[in-house]
């Protein structure tokens, strides 16, 4: 059950860029002696899954979001897939997903025999329409896949609202908004679960491949944990069918350290955001998503006409500016056999076609952000 999945790099090649899209090295160094400790105190123990690590991490991450039960997983696509499964989802079952995403959105679907009904996005958030949800309710519909991307909260208040109205279950992809909040509560902890991704790159980062889902739900809970340890809680117990997706223990450790700065770092990421939109505001650039105050900006996406021009300009010069993401899901040739064609997700495609994210991260300094956003301003006024 694992896809052979591909993600860009999280930093440039050294030498590329002198400003990469991503710094990880940064955030490690600040890091560095409790991060030793902690690998230093694993190999002692040399006790590397399950324990009591794992345990802690996922009871403080529970507590951190105020949802009841958090399940470690061995990364966020599986969390999706579990999740689902969890909640009964499968073959038959359709699952409302927004038409922008990261594939595994939509392939954690696919992969456990559900079918997608892709869901245009708002042309300004990025994020899916709220509004068209309940066009694309069937009576086969039984959950609607929430993506809070580049970390700006979805209307989780409209969403809940429209679910209970048709009975769908709601599932949050929260693999870019660690931390984020809607109405004063964590996104994660809104819907019936909530999956994360700890990929180095995201908010709150492990140093490999990790991630989790939350939920009240305790029996759930339970389910999940079963469906990822091969269908038990025990050794030998193979109560349902189930796969290998646990977190490693010492991805809980390194996450248990980096916890506590989740919030601070979402502040600087939103602080960095502001001052991107001060330095950039005078252009006749388009700020969309990166417009988004509530968002904890795991990315800050722009949007040109001139896309390809100013991410050619903007690389020239040494900024690690990339596309989120390039082609709309229904448009991946993986999913070419859904059918799609060409303009039937035009706020999407134009979306794919216009967006750029610029670099940011924690312990970015004012220098870095000024001289991205000079490159950028350059950019726009060339010919
Ligand atoms: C990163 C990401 C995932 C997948 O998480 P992995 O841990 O890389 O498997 C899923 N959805 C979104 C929106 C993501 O950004």
């Amino acid at each position: 059950m694992t896809d052979a999945r591909s993600q860009p790099a999280a930093t440039a090649p050294s030498g590329a860029c002198s400003i990469p899209l991503v710094d990880l090295k940064r955030q490690h160094d600040f890091l560095r002696r409790e991060i030793d400790a902690a690998f230093r105190a694993a190999l002692d123990e040399s006790a590397f899954i399950g324990g009591s690590r794992l345990a802690s991490f996922e009871t403080s991450f529970a507590r951190f979001l105020g949802v009841g039960r958090c399940v470690g997983l061995a990364n966020g696509s599986d969390a999706l897939a579990i999740a689902l499964t969890g909640l009964g989802v499968g073959p038959g079952d359709e699952v409302i997903v927004p038409a922008v995403s990261f594939f595994a959105t939509s392939q954690a679907v696919r992969r456990i025999g559900a079918d997608v009904v892709f869901c245009d996005i708002d042309p300004v958030s990025a994020n899916l329409d709220v509004e068209r949800i309940e066009s694309l309710i069937s009576p086969r519909t039984r959950a609607v896949l929430i993506v809070h991307l580049y970390g700006a909260p979805v209307d989780m208040t409209a969403v809940l609202e429209i679910a209970r109205r048709h009975g769908l279950l709601v599932v949050e992809d929260c693999a870019q908004a660690a931390g984020a909040t809607w109405g004063g509560r964590r996104v994660g902890a809104i819907g019936d679960i909530g999956c994360f991704s700890f990929y180095p790159s995201k908010n709150l980062g492990a140093l490999g491949d990790a991630g989790c889902i939350v939920t009240d739900d305790h029996e759930l809970a339970t389910r999940c944990r079963m469906l990822a340890n091969h269908g038990g809680l025990a050794k030998y117990q193979h109560d349902i069918g189930g796969l290998n997706s646990r977190m490693d223990a010492l991805q809980a450790a390194f996450l248990e350290i980096k916890l506590p700065l989740l919030d601070r770092w979402n502040d600087e990421r939103r602080a960095i955001a502001r001052r991107y939109r001060n330095l950039l505001g005078g252009s006749d650039l388009d700020l969309g998503a990166a417009s988004q105050e509530d968002s904890v900006f795991h990315l800050f996406v722009i949007r040109t006409r001139r896309q390809a021009q100013i991410l050619a300009r903007l690389r020239a010069n040494g900024v690690g500016a990339e596309v989120h993401y390039p082609t709309p899901l229904p448009l991946v040739k993986a999913n070419a056999d859904l059918g799609a064609q060409p303009g039937r997700y035009p706020h999407a495609e134009a979306h794919c076609a216009s967006a750029i994210s610029l670099p940011i991260f924690p312990l970015m300094t004012d220098g870095e952000i000024e001289q991205v956003a000079s490159a950028v301003l350059d950019a726009v006024a060339a010919p």
